[in-house]
């Protein structure tokens, strides 16, 4: 398996940043996240403080970052991270698809939305998945709940309605819900738990319980402690030092998952620190060989 110098996880303006300064520097890259960088960023109506830039929006800051990365040679791997493990001198890189191995990750991930549901870190992987992709062959023939948190989640609980026989969506955006398979059920409601009871997945909302064989929950991001085994955190965020180096060697973070303020100027300086901790970091290294 070809091991990566750095893994750069999110490809919001963190993981680009870091991408750039880490190819500028020769190392070999894999950058992980989706086409279209970033939610938050697409969202921004106005950006007024993103220097040299005046009045950009979100989807302008988008498409230039985009046309940065295809100028630097620097490709996207469309992939969902679920979970990282330090092996000692390199980590391996657990996606929906397949597994990666870098001798540096830098998390850029962005910060959770919305607090873990009661329930929800008890039962996973017994009935609770983050990862449609990787899971939803486990419900051929079954009944699924998919909790999503954007509207890109309905692409999510199509593919699994093609291998399920009934989806519950449950959407907790505001935006109009547009699935085409029939045996996909829209139930709006703000969800309270997660409960597994007779060998089913029950989903409470505010005005019922969704019975079925088990629950999907699909964030843009996840919890570092549950990305990163043992990794140190404070709450939403990963404990960092001035470097963006973490509790664990070779683990770099950077953005919005690092803590307040949430702002591109910021996370764009902080995965470029990252990006030269981890430059530092390799060179250490190969001294040391
Ligand atoms: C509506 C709105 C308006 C805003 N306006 C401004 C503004 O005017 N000025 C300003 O400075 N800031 C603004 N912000 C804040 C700004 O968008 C964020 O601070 C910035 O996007 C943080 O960048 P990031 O790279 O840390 O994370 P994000 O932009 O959140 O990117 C993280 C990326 O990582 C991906 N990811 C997460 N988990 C995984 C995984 N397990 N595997 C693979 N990929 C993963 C996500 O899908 C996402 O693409 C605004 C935010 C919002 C929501």
């Amino acid at each position: 398996m070809n091991r990566y110098d750095i893994a750069i996880v999110g490809t919001g303006p963190a993981g680009v940043s870091a991408a750039l300064t880490a190819k500028n520097r020769n190392k070999s890259i894999l950058l992980i996240g989706r086409k279209d960088l970033s939610n938050k960023v697409q969202k921004s109506h106005k950006i007024l403080n993103y220097p040299g830039l005046p009045d950009v929006t979100g989807e302008e800051l988008v498409l230039a970052m985009r046309e940065h990365l295809a100028q630097m040679g620097i490709e996207i791997t469309e992939e969902q991270v679920t979970n990282i493990y330090a092996m000692g001198d390199y980590f391996a890189v657990q996606c929906a698809k397949e597994m990666h191995e870098a001798t540096t990750v830098i998390l850029a991930t962005g910060v959770m939305q919305g607090k873990l549901l009661p329930g929800e870190e008890e039962n996973l992987g017994r009935g609770v998945s983050y990862c449609a992709t990787c899971d939803a062959a486990l419900y051929k023939g079954k009944e699924a709940t998919v909790l999503g948190y954007s509207a890109k989640e309905e692409d999510e609980a199509e593919f699994l309605a093609e291998v399920a026989d009934k989806v519950y969506y449950v959407p907790t955006y505001k935006d109009e819900v547009k699935v085409s398979r029939d045996n996909i059920e829209i139930i709006s409601g703000i969800p309270k738990e997660i409960r597994r009871a007779d060998n089913k997945s029950v989903l409470v909302i505010d005005s019922q319980e969704i019975v079925s064989d088990g629950i999907f929950v699909l964030r843009d991001s996840v919890s570092p402690g549950q990305l990163v085994p043992g990794l140190e955190t404070e709450g939403a965020h990963i404990k960092t030092e001035r470097d963006m180096s973490t509790s664990i060697r070779g683990l770099f973070a950077a953005g919005d998952i690092t803590g307040t303020p949430y702002q591109d100027a910021k996370a764009v300086g902080e995965g470029n620190v990252a990006a030269l901790s981890a430059v530092a970091y390799l060179t250490e290294l190969a001294k040391k060989l």
